[in-house]
């Protein structure tokens, strides 16, 4: 766990740049240290987090968690009074980080998760970028995955075989969240070829095209959500929670500190 990092509403997110995480994954991938889960937090986490307490504690003894999200790096702001700043880096970026990195150091990554094809489509077009990476595997989403029954404890098995025999390195799910970080978590220990295992969430769609990405200005200044919001209206919910119940939760429990120590 990084030693720099800031609580936002009881939830851990570490203060490292771009280029710190990407040198701790690379002592990771060469390191016989067993796995490591990556969680790249974002608002909507931080809000899920306050009454999932399982996942709360899966973020908070993490190996790394990043900010992905304009509004964290507000809130860290805001509750550190300007102390701590946390550096954004997006699904999509930390996705290329590390395939480079693979195809840099000889790693082998496997792509778990999303439907229709786009598990595949995001292998090919990383191997347009990078075309000495090693693909250990690509597989489609899974629809069960951590309410525990039976079948999801065999598919879970099946899973963990398939990407213990592909010998891959680098794990990235597109589950979304909670579910891919709640399965990195109970299945990591699985998957002994696995140093690193990060939860990506929608970027597999995002590389994949399949979902357009808000354009770079809009990204930069906090103002994704608007257009999320255009072309994904069915998000409404998960929309709000973002961009209106975060900040004011953030704003309250700020103000309830400050009050509670006059
Ligand atoms: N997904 C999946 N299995 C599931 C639920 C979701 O493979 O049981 C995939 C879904 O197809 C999408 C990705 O998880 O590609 C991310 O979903 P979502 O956009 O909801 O996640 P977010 O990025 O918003 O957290």
């Amino acid at each position: 766990m990084s030693n720099k990092s800031i609580s936002i509403l009881g939830v851990r997110v570490d203060c490292l740049t771009n280029g710190e995480v990407l040198q701790q994954c690379k002592e990771w991938l060469v390191a016989d240290t067993g796995g490591h889960q990556i969680v790249t937090v974002n608002p909507e986490f931080v809000m899920e987090a306050q009454h999932n307490k399982q996942f709360r504690e899966i973020i908070n003894s993490a190996a790394c968690s990043t900010a992905d999200g304009v509004g964290l790096l507000f809130a860290s702001s805001y509750v550190s009074g300007g102390a701590c700043r946390l550096h954004r880096l997006t699904g999509v970026d930390l996705t290329m980080n590390l395939a480079e990195l693979c195809s840099r150091n000889d790693k082998r990554l496997y792509l778990l998760g999303a439907t229709g094809g786009v598990a595949e489509k995001v292998g090919m077009e990383l191997k347009k970028l990078y075309p000495s990476l090693m693909i250990a595997g690509v597989e489609e989403g899974i629809k069960t995955g951590y309410s525990k029954d039976q079948s999801d404890n065999v598919l879970d098995q099946q899973i963990c075989k398939r990407i213990t025999d592909s010998q891959a390195n680098v794990l990235l799910v597109a589950f979304g969240a909670p579910k891919q970080d709640l399965w990195i978590s109970e299945n990591l220990g699985k998957l002994p070829t696995v140093k690193i295992a990060v939860g990506v969430g929608g970027t597999f769609d995002y590389i994949a095209r399949v979902v357009p990405r808000a354009p770079k200005w809009m990204r930069v200044i906090g103002f994704e959500w608007t257009y999320r919001l255009m072309t994904q209206p069915y998000r409404w919910r998960r929309i709000i929670t973002a961009a209106v119940r975060f900040p004011l939760a953030v704003l309250f429990s700020k103000s309830t500190t400050l009050n509670s120590k006059l």
